[in-house]
């Protein structure tokens, strides 16, 4: 059951911020609900005050400055999977942003939810981390940025401190002549396993290669010793060293045994999809 909450409605970003340090543990963010008021319903969290922060004009903008994507904190999956300029400059954020859930949440959800609340069950992230996006914080006194490698902690934990906003993300499109995939396994509700891979090639062999994985461990990420490896072998090798490095899997990602399958079918998983979006990055061609 819900029990009363008393709403704050601000309309910046300081005020917003002012109001969490204020209230302390009592309040929490509030943003499109499809997370927040499940947990509060299910008991599985408590607090007195909401602060929505739907009502500061910032956090709703979608913008292209010509080189990146500003992706502000209230933003939801809709928007964005019905951007022409997403289309253009980030598909594969909007084809990922269009397989989450279904219309309903996606029309209130929020990319900035998805990413605060931490699930290491998300879509949107891995192909975040290969587009490399960078994460502006706001906070009453000032602000930070960071990769978004690094704003995932562990399972529902980020970087954010309780009085801080992700304000807006920053994404960076790829370089021309680099192609893209997301692949994945879903099963439940929400992905069981996600993989997205961005590529380039030259000559028959590749030369630029980004390889990042969610839902297998505590946090999405970024398998970098795997990206130097695969520079310049050729698609059919990159594949095999993807498919054979099932203990690099197991050593980095730290899967444990789930609902969602044991460690060794992730880990085997993970090389077969890894596998598949490459050759699929590869064959778009720069195009996506
Ligand atoms: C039925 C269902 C199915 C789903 N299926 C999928 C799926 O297939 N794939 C997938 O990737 N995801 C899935 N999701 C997750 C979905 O993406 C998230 O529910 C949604 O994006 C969260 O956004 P929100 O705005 O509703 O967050 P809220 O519920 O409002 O907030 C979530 C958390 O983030 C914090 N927060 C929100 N915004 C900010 C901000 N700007 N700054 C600081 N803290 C903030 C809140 O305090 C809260 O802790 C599913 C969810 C549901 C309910």
């Amino acid at each position: 059951m819900l029990r009363p909450l008393r709403v704050y409605q601000p309309t910046n970003v300081t005020e917003a911020s002012a109001e969490l340090a204020r209230l302390g543990d009592d309040a929490k963010v509030y943003a499109g609900g499809t997370e927040l008021i499940l947990w509060l319903r299910l008991g599985l969290v408590q607090y007195t005050h909401l602060v929505d922060i739907k009502r500061i004009p910032e956090l709703g903008e979608l913008a292209w400055d010509g080189e990146r994507m500003h992706i502000g904190g209230t933003v939801t999956h809709r928007h964005l999977e019905r951007s022409a300029e997403v289309a253009e400059h980030l598909p594969l954020l909007q084809h990922a942003t269009g397989l989450v859930a279904n219309v309903r949440v996606r029309n209130v959800g929020t990319l900035g939810g998805s990413l605060c609340f931490g699930d290491p069950h998300s879509d949107p992230a891995p192909v975040l981390l290969v587009y490399d996006t960078r994460v502006k914080i706001g906070k009453h006194s000032g602000g930070r940025t960071m990769g978004l490698e690094t704003f995932f902690m562990g399972p529902y934990e980020t970087a954010l401190e309780p009085d801080e906003l992700l304000v807006e993300l920053e994404v960076a499109p790829l370089p021309p002549g680099m192609g893209s995939a997301y692949l994945r396994a879903a099963r439940f509700e929400r992905p069981s396993l996600g993989v997205a891979v961005a590529a380039a090639q030259h000559d028959g062999r590749l030369t630029d290669v980004r390889l990042a994985v969610s839902c297998v461990g505590p946090v999405p990420m970024r398998l970098q010793e795997l990206e130097s490896r695969l520079q310049g072998a050729t698609l059919a090798d990159g594949q095999q060293i993807l498919r054979e490095a099932q203990r690099h899997y197991g050593e980095v990602l730290k899967p444990v045994d789930d609902l969602h399958g044991s460690v060794a079918y992730k880990t085997y998983l993970t090389g077969v999809l890894l596998g598949r979006a490459l050759a699929q990055a590869v064959g778009t061609n720069g195009s996506n």
